[in-house]
């Protein structure tokens, strides 16, 4: 189990890709690793001719992820497979590709290239506001009740929040009255990072889907 190489990836394609072209995907394999389920990453458009059935989007920055994704031709074929329905799990700046619409940055002096900010993806009906705690609140951890699973450990790595979630998308769970996750049909995004905490009980919804 674990790191597929291309010659060893089970022909059926029950194997989950994970987007590696930078931040914290290593994270996310380890837990699949822990839970015994197949793995490969995704760095250019060639690996997107391997069989997958399940998509990680990792946390990281968006922006370079998104610029990334463009320039090495895999963001039109990624969105066309999330829009057919593959699963996928997408956390942090995962939950920024995935975004329909994208607002603020509280960090940010100067205003953004219109290349630079997004939206990547744009298969999830939500507005995320990025960086939106603010420099003081970049970073923390809590718990808090996350729909079907009960209190869930959660932490926050320079999080978006989603500020509005149209109907099609559903709330899993609120910090502080602010909407941290969301699912659309077999798309399940979240502001934290469940990869860190040693809880295996998201990504294993997430390999139910
Ligand atoms: N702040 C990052 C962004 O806007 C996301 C942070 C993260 O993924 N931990 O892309």
């Amino acid at each position: 189990m674990g790191a597929l190489s291309a010659c060893n990836v089970p022909a059926d394609g029950n194997v989950t890709a994970v987007l590696a072209v930078q931040g914290a995907f290593a994270e996310h394999e380890r837990m699949l690793d822990a839970l015994g389920q197949p793995w490969f990453e995704l760095r250019d458009a060639d690996d997107l001719e391997l069989p997958f059935a399940r998509l990680i989007l990792p946390g990281g920055e968006s922006t370079t992820q998104g610029k990334l994704l463009r320039e090495r031709g895999m963001l039109e074929p990624l969105r066309e497979r999330v829009l057919a329905g593959m699963p996928v799990l997408a956390t942090c700046a995962g939950l920024i590709l995935l975004a329909q619409r994208v607002e603020g940055d509280g960090s940010r002096a100067t205003t953004p290239r219109p290349d630079q900010v997004g939206p990547w993806l744009a298969t999830l009906d939500v507005t995320v506001e990025r960086n939106a705690y603010g420099r003081q609140l970049g970073s923390f951890h809590t718990t808090a009740p996350f729909d079907g699973l009960g209190q869930v450990p959660m932490s926050f790595i320079r999080a978006p929040y989603v500020s509005a979630v149209g109907p099609k998308s559903q709330v899993l769970a609120r910090v502080d009255g602010r909407v941290v996750a969301v699912r659309q049909g077999s798309q399940l995004a979240l502001a934290f990072h469940p990869e860190l905490d040693g809880d295996p009980r998201i990504h294993e919804l997430f390999l139910s889907l």
